[in-house]
């Protein structure tokens, strides 16, 4: 399903005709090359695609990175498995409540950073919630089996997600950036950082590719989307917000009209299951333990990739006015809120970003 997201919103990054899908283009100088990098590192989609000049070598080069970069990241987020050589997630969280675990400093930044995000969205993203996400997690695969419908006796109870919820405290999390080691002290909590990891991930792509000199470019990992510059005539992208509505004639609610930035949105039609006609989605809410039930979806524009996926999912679990509060807090962030019914509310800055489909 994420796939397709991704695909489509693949599709609508308004490349002109010369776009050709999976290789190599040319016209009127403008080359623009194409490729899916795997369908493996986070378990999504891949796609970066270059504009303008460039040469297929140094396409090429791009693609190696991308890989090589999402390789790395991929293994070093993995809360299911560890890889020779590498302590990663699933490496500290296994030796919780006993032992502190030396990790690349890699790491210790993005932990590091994840904990500032906890701080900046008010607890809503918060990456010490694996217990109760493990909870949720292990529902939506029971439903899997059953087409994703879950029968209501198999439904978490609010006892055990209450109990889940006492191992998440975010100061279990202890890093020592020093002697480059993490230690949860809390033997029943874990991390799981699929809110943030994606985003952050493609931020650092981004910024190597644009070391590299890449500078008309787009990076969608699984519909996290970071731009690098903008088209070579000088206009800026345009891609398609996803309608939440998948009954909706138009799987596109709106289009948006971007210069360099990071796009990310969060939903509830991307990831469920559901019990007694009703939805649950796989944001959930610190506050209710229950699937965040504000809205059907909450686009973040800014400038940092990572900042942004960690606001999508923590905007996603708040009402619009604290939503509104938080990123004042922040600033330079724009929003793009979708309710339950498919109306649209946004930002200023967003006014003459959003157009009709
Ligand atoms: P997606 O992964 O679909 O792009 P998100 O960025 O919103 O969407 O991340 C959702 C994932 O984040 C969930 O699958 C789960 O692993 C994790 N998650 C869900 N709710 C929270 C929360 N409140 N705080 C931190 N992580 C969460
Ligand atoms: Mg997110």
């Amino acid at each position: 399903m994420k796939k397709i997201i991704s695909l489509l919103l693949l599709l609508l990054f308004s490349f002109s005709a010369m776009f050709s899908f999976w290789g190599c283009n040319e016209r009127k100088n403008h080359t623009t090359h194409s490729k899916t990098v795997s369908n493996v590192y986070f378990n999504t989609v891949t796609l970066i695609s270059t504009y303008g000049n460039v040469s297929k070598a140094k396409f090429d080069e791009y693609v190696k990175i991308t890989d090589e970069m999402f390789d790395y990241y991929h293994k070093l987020f993995d809360i299911y498995y560890e890889y020779a050589g590498v302590n990663n997630i699933r490496t500290i969280n296994r030796n919780a409540g006993k032992t502190p675990v030396e990790v690349d400093e890699e790491l210790i930044d993005f932990l590091l950073y994840c904990k500032e995000l906890y701080t900046l969205t008010k607890g809503k993203t918060n990456i010490m919630f694996g217990s109760v996400l493990k909870i949720w997690h292990d529902a939506r695969e029971e439903a899997d089996k059953f087409g994703g419908y879950l029968e209501a006796s198999m439904l978490p109870t609010a006892e055990e997600l209450s109990k889940a919820a006492e191992h998440t405290s975010i100061d279990s999390l202890v890093i020592d950036k020093e002697n480059k080691t993490v230690y949860i002290t809390d033997p029943d909590a874990s991390i799981d950082v699929g809110a943030i990891a994606k985003g952050y991930a493609a931020q650092k792509l981004a910024d190597k590719l644009k070391s590299m000199g890449a500078d008309s470019m787009a990076i969608n990992a699984g519909g996290n989307i970071v731009t690098i510059g903008v088209k070579p005539d000088g206009s800026n992208w345009v891609t398609g917000i996803t309608n939440p509505d998948k009954t909706a004639e138009n799987s596109l609610i709106c289009k948006v009209e971007i210069g360099e930035i990071a796009l990310v949105t969060s939903g509830n039609y991307e990831r469920y299951f559901i019990c007694d006609n009703v939805k649950y989605n796989h944001i959930i809410d610190p506050k209710t333990l229950m699937p965040a039930n504000y809205f059907a979806s909450v686009s973040i524009f800014a400038k940092n990739s990572g900042m942004a996926d960690a606001l999508s999912t923590a905007l996603f679990c708040m009402s619009y006015e604290e939503g509104l509060a938080v990123i004042k807090e922040i600033g330079g962030i724009e929003v793009l809120w979708i309710d339950k019914d498919g109306n649209m509310t946004y930002t200023d800055g967003l006014k003459d970003v959003i157009k009709n489909v």
